[in-house]
């Protein structure tokens, strides 16, 4: 079978500045950076309709998943079911107006938004019926949102939920669990198939062609800028990017400094986050509240080990981890070491996997509130600490966000001469 080659061409990498020319390539090829391996381009077997059946099958089943009862909760005669939407109605109604709001972006929102530009852009393919600007205007929202979307992590956070209530109450999952479950795989699959590059391209052709030298250099060397947003690479006087219509900049401006105030943040807001309860458990009348240590000590003394360190893990471990982290990468900035520039780069992108993962257990206190509202009997409600503790989340993620990694590959040229010198 024949496939038509792709072609975009002269591109920059977005994590260590290196200019690359890009190759022709076939369907199913990716092309990776020859300096850190990250990968630029993967141009995927049938990605427009695949991307098209998967993004519907996506919001398909989280229709079903909204219209039927989601899980079932009973215990001593009181039987209780919820439907998703429930989930967030509880939340209003107790009046956590904020944590109703996270949970509703991450789980619909964001998706929906997601999903419907994916297939708008998808469709276009076909049928030209939208304006070149209109579809610029979908890929970014896509690029925007991508990383916010936390499905996955709402699914292991309900998963947590149900052994944490195993001991309390039966609990039964409804037909919109299994429909969820099925609308989870469908978004991360279209996730996977998407590729900054790739869409740029379909909509708005190769970006601009320069000519580079033959040894490895970096765009910033060549007087040349990478766009951020769509891997252009356009003049070193350039303030837009004539592609994708985004600002432009050498290196992210106020980078260094925009990573360390949301640090600084989200160190501030970890504290509230450990020392107030992050859930409140009432049980025959007596009221008893857990802080996120607490309630892993609880866990453990119990038996569910696994899910205790699941929580200790998501909940102290990654955020204190990705904290250090990143402060750490700052610091070389400013005082680099010998140490291998690939580990740093690791260790950057590990922050960017990791850190959303934290949000388990907001996640398990929204599931568990709207389902266990047994009034006296037994209930649970989300303590002050909750809304802290999304907070360090989300500030680490925008840390990581904001920190610039070509910058530690700058300080590459300075730290050579030395270990050259050690060498000889
Ligand atoms: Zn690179
Ligand atoms: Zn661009």
């Amino acid at each position: 079978m024949s496939y038509s080659l792709f072609y975009e061409n002269v591109t920059a990498c977005d994590e260590c500045d290196l200019l690359h020319r890009i190759p022709p390539l076939t369907v199913g090829e990716r092309f990776k950076c020859v300096r850190c391996n990250c990968v630029l381009l993967n141009v995927h077997k049938h990605a427009a309709p695949r991307l098209l059946g998967m993004a519907f099958s996506s919001l398909l089943m989280l229709f079903f998943a909204l219209i039927f009862p989601f899980l079932g909760f009973s215990s001593s005669g009181f039987e209780r079911d919820i439907t998703l939407y429930n989930m967030v109605t509880v939340l209003i109604l107790q009046d956590n107006l904020i944590l109703s709001i996270i949970i509703s972006l991450a789980l619909f929102v964001f998706p929906i938004v997601y999903l419907s530009a994916i297939l708008g852009l998808a469709l276009s393919f076909h049928n030209r019926y939208l304006t070149v600007s209109l579809k610029r205007y979908l890929i970014r929202w896509i690029i925007v949102i991508q990383p916010w979307l936390m499905v996955d992590v709402f699914l292991v956070g309900i998963l947590v939920a149900l052994v944490k209530m195993n001991s309390l109450a039966d609990i039964e999952l409804g037909l919109s669990f299994l429909a969820f479950c099925a609308y989870v795989i469908f978004l991360l699959k279209t996730v996977s198939l998407v590729d900054r590059r790739w869409l740029w391209n379909k909509v708005a052709g190769p970006g601009p062609n320069h000519v580079i030298s033959e040894n490895l250099e970096s765009a910033r060397n060549q007087s040349l800028i990478g766009c951020h947003f769509c891997g252009a690479t356009l003049d070193g006087a350039a303030c837009h990017c004539s592609r994708c219509g985004h600002s432009v900049h050498s290196r992210r401006p106020q980078s260094l400094v925009s990573t360390i105030a949301f640090l600084i943040a989200s160190v501030v807001m970890f504290i509230p986050a450990n020392f107030f309860p992050i859930m409140q458990t009432t049980f025959l009348g007596m009221t008893e509240s857990s802080t996120i240590i607490g309630g892993v000590f609880l866990l453990w003394s119990l038996g569910s080990y696994p899910v205790a360190i699941v929580i200790f893990l998501a909940s102290v471990v990654i955020p204190i981890a990705k904290i250090v982290s990143l402060s750490w990468l700052c610091w070389q900035y400013y005082y680099p070491t010998e140490r291998e520039l690939l580990q740093k780069i690791w260790l950057y992108r590990m922050t960017e996997v990791v850190g959303r993962w934290s949000m388990i257990d907001v996640f398990v206190v929204a599931v568990l509130t709207g389902l266990v509202q047994m009034g006296n009997f037994i209930s649970i409600l989300p303590g002050p600490a909750v809304l802290s503790f999304a907070a360090v989340v989300i500030l680490t993620i925008l840390a990581a966000k904001t920190f610039d990694p070509r910058l530690l590959w700058d300080k590459n040229k300075a730290i050579k001469p030395t270990l050259l010198e050690k060498n000889e």
